[in-house]
């Protein structure tokens, strides 16, 4: 379209000359009965004059209106209007290195006041001045790393580039890497302490085999006392490893949302049921209380099995020997408006409690309050990691509310599906 549009121009620009030298010709043959040859030479003249002066006046009007003081008029309204809605920051500079344009998202980092401003009152770091200098010079493009400390440190790739004719303008782009530069180092973080988790029991293992081979070759009861240890060792393992393939099968799952209808009731019951011989061991009494017309929530049976399980476990893990774990269902308001109804599914015990200050770091993988005391009773670390992110997927959200000294609640609110099934059957306290 454009080929043909030009083509077309350029033809009627050529018939114009062509008339125009034509008439300049004939005036001067009838006007003043010059001869010929003369009237020829003038009208081709005319003719080329028509063709070269309007080229020549548009360069000079596109030359005038970008000039190094004010470029801006060279960009349109519509791409300034594109300029200004960009998410990544952009700033453009003058010949002068002073700016001439900031879009909204640079204003947020920069502040509002900028125009006209030299680019080394607004932005400080040497390493992109430089980066912004070698490109005014040469005109060829940058990129550099830099971070803004203040008010929050950022990190951004800056691209730097000139754009248009002498003298043109500095673009400077920039693409917010703090995320991507984040979950880079939980991943290097999550690699060594995962390592270092099971390094500990490996060393262990191996150092008994050692002692078997050496001098309790021989000594059939040192020999079986080894052996105990090196199953307690061995089951850590199996446990972490179990973990982070739980971990990292619903984090990959984490956005595709669960597809059936679970009732929670006969979820909780089950997770009851496997944990009340350890419950036992401990003389920890679990109780089950569930209103009786809940609604199923949208969820997957074996991940709240598992949610509830963990919650369990870790209650009667961190509860008072000889104390009480009670399970609540209950329904609930939504603190959003995506959900109408919730249900809370909440686990409380009568145990030691949780200090304030760590209550935000419990969900964080192989974080604990105790080091060595989760050891002893075999945790890994991962327990609430698994239940925040299963609470993720089903769209819940998980509370924890404690004091030390007078136990813990986790409540994990879960929305209830939209068209709900017959009424769960009501579970009668235990
Ligand atoms: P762990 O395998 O160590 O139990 P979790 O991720 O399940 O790992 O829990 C993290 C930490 O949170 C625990 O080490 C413990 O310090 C604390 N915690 C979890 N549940 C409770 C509870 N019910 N009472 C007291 N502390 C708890």
């Amino acid at each position: 379209m454009d080929g043909s549009a030009g083509v077309l121009a350029r033809l009627r620009r050529a018939l114009w000359a062509a008339a125009a030298g034509f008439a300049l010709a004939a005036l001067c043959i009838f006007l003043i009965r010059t001869n010929a040859l003369w009237a020829a030479g003038i009208g081709i003249v005319t003719a080329l004059a028509v063709v070269v002066l309007p080229r020549r006046g548009r360069v000079v009007v596109d030359a005038a209106r970008a000039t190094a003081l004010d470029p801006m008029p060279a960009f349109s309204p519509l791409a300034q209007g594109v300029f200004e809605h960009l998410p990544d920051p952009l700033m453009l500079l003058d010949a002068a290195d002073r700016v001439i344009l900031t879009n909204a998202a640079m204003r947020a980092i920069v502040g509002a006041a900028t125009e006209k401003k030299h680019v080394s009152a607004i932005v400080r770091n040497p390493s992109l001045l430089a980066a912004l200098a070698r490109t005014a010079q040469t005109g060829d493009a940058e990129q550099v790393e830099f971070t803004f400390h203040v008010p929050v440190e950022r990190t951004y790739q800056a691209y730097a580039m000139r754009v248009g004719a002498e003298p043109g303008v500095t673009a400077l782009l920039l693409h917010d890497l703090t995320s991507q530069k984040r979950s880079e180092q939980m991943r290097v973080d999550f690699v060594a302490n995962a390592s270092h988790e099971l390094r500990t029991p490996l060393a262990a293992v191996t150092g008994f085999i050692e002692t078997l081979k050496g001098h309790a070759r021989d000594d059939p009861a040192a020999r079986e006392k080894f052996l105990d240890i090196m199953a307690i060792e061995a089951g850590r393992m199996r446990r972490l490893i179990d973990d982070l393939l739980s971990l990292s099968r619903i984090e990959l799952n984490e956005h595709v949302p669960p597809q059936g209808e679970v009732a929670l009731a006969s979820v909780a019951r089950e997770a009851v049921n496997a944990l009340s011989a350890l419950a036992r061991a401990d003389n920890i009494s679990i109780e089950l209380s569930a209103a009786g017309d809940l609604p199923p929530v949208v969820g997957e049976r074996d991940e709240l099995i598992q949610l509830f399980q963990n919650l369990i476990h870790n209650a009667i893990k961190y509860g008072r020997p000889g104390g009480h774990v009670w399970v609540t269902l209950s329904p609930a308001q939504a603190a959003s408006r995506s959900a109408d109804q919730v249900i809370a599914a909440s686990v409380r015990d009568d145990g030691e409690g949780i200090p304030s200050e760590a209550i935000p770091r419990l969900t964080e993988r192989f974080y604990r309050v105790d080091v060595k005391r989760s050891r002893e009773k075999g945790g890994t670390g991962l327990g609430l990691a698994i239940v925040k992110h299963i609470a993720n997927r089903h769209q819940g959200r998980l509370q924890i509310e404690s004091h030390a000294g007078e136990g813990s609640t986790f409540t994990v609110f879960l929305p209830v599906a939209r068209e709900p099934l017959a009424s769960a059957p009501s579970v009668a306290a235990q």
